[in-house]
């Protein structure tokens, strides 16, 4: 009734009200704990009930005209109260959504579609930070590029293709390290960043590599595809004063190297 009428509501007298409506339950409980009349106003905000403020008194006949003007400015007042922080936490709320959208939208726009893995931009940016850095830590470039991946898509078609592409990616991130980072580079090759190691610990890591991926089976109806990859690999030691560009020609020669030398195989690009 308050709700629909948005009107307070007085009861002078609770005991004689508890007789009249013996079925109320709370009328009973209030009125055993000594209470004798209330007035309950109805906390409108917006033009809707949000709740109800609700005053008691042991003394009967308590709430008259004044009394239920002043609580019903008082509960104006915490209505909008309520609905202002409704308000805030709806805010805070919509904030949060967004910031983890942004955060997923960033994650997406630096991933490759295809392969999970970043994109070209993304670790094309990562190797540039990390041959900024003032304190530079000894890292890795390796370039890694499918062996005849032409003939794969030419024999199964390209779906299958995109399979492998893949299968090669997923493998190749499952041998390094998470504070590696693997991009890919363009259509069939792969760049990765090698954190924090030694010259012998980049061939080491590109060769379990190059391994790993000859192992790999892409099931079709028939025979099953196999691939091999042909990687070359860098070594940038901390104190060398080179670009990215360079850095990225010396493995690029190097994998070179590897294809004319008969693929499957890692070289090392000294810079
Ligand atoms: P090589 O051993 O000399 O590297 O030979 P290759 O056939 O791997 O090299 P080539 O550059 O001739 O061909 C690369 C192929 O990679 C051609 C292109 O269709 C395929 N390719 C590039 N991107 C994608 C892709 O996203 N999906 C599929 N299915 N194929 C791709
Ligand atoms: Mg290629
Ligand atoms: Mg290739």
């Amino acid at each position: 009734a308050i709700i629909d009428t948005g009107k307070p509501r007085i009861i002078n007298d609770l005991e004689r009200y508890l007789e009249r409506h013996p079925e109320s339950e709370s009328t009973r409980r209030i009125v055993a704990e000594g209470i004798r009349s209330s007035l309950t106003c109805p906390l409108i905000a917006d033009g809707r009930a949000v709740g109800f403020l609700f005053f008691s008194s042991t003394k009967k006949h308590t709430y008259d005209g004044l009394h239920q003007e002043v609580f019903l400015y008082i509960a104006a007042q915490v209505a909008h109260l309520i609905e202002k922080s409704k308000l805030y936490e709806k805010i805070v709320g919509l904030n949060q959504r967004l910031l983890a959208a942004n955060q997923q939208l960033r994650e997406q726009a630096s991933r490759d579609a295809l392969t999970g893995v970043f994109n070209h931009g993304a670790i094309i940016e990562f190797a540039q930070q990390k041959l900024n850095r003032a304190m530079r830590v000894p890292f890795g470039i390796v370039m890694l590029d499918i062996d005849y991946f032409k003939q794969v898509n030419d024999t199964y078609g390209h779906i299958q293709g995109d399979l492998v592409l893949r299968k090669v990616a997923a493998t190749i991130a499952d041998e390094v390290k998470p504070s590696d980072r693997l991009g890919r580079y363009g259509g069939e090759e792969f760049l990765l960043l090698l954190n924090d190691v030694t010259e012998e610990q980049v061939l080491a890591v590109a060769e379990r590599v190059r391994a790993a991926v000859e192992h790999v089976e892409v099931p079709t109806e028939s025979i099953p595809i196999r691939v091999t990859i042909s990687v070359g690999a860098t070594y940038v030691p901390p104190e060398a004063a080179v670009s990215l560009t360079e850095i990225l020609q010396c493995a690029d020669v190097a994998l070179y190297r590897a294809k004319n030398n008969g693929r499957n195989q890692v070289q090392l690009g000294r810079l």
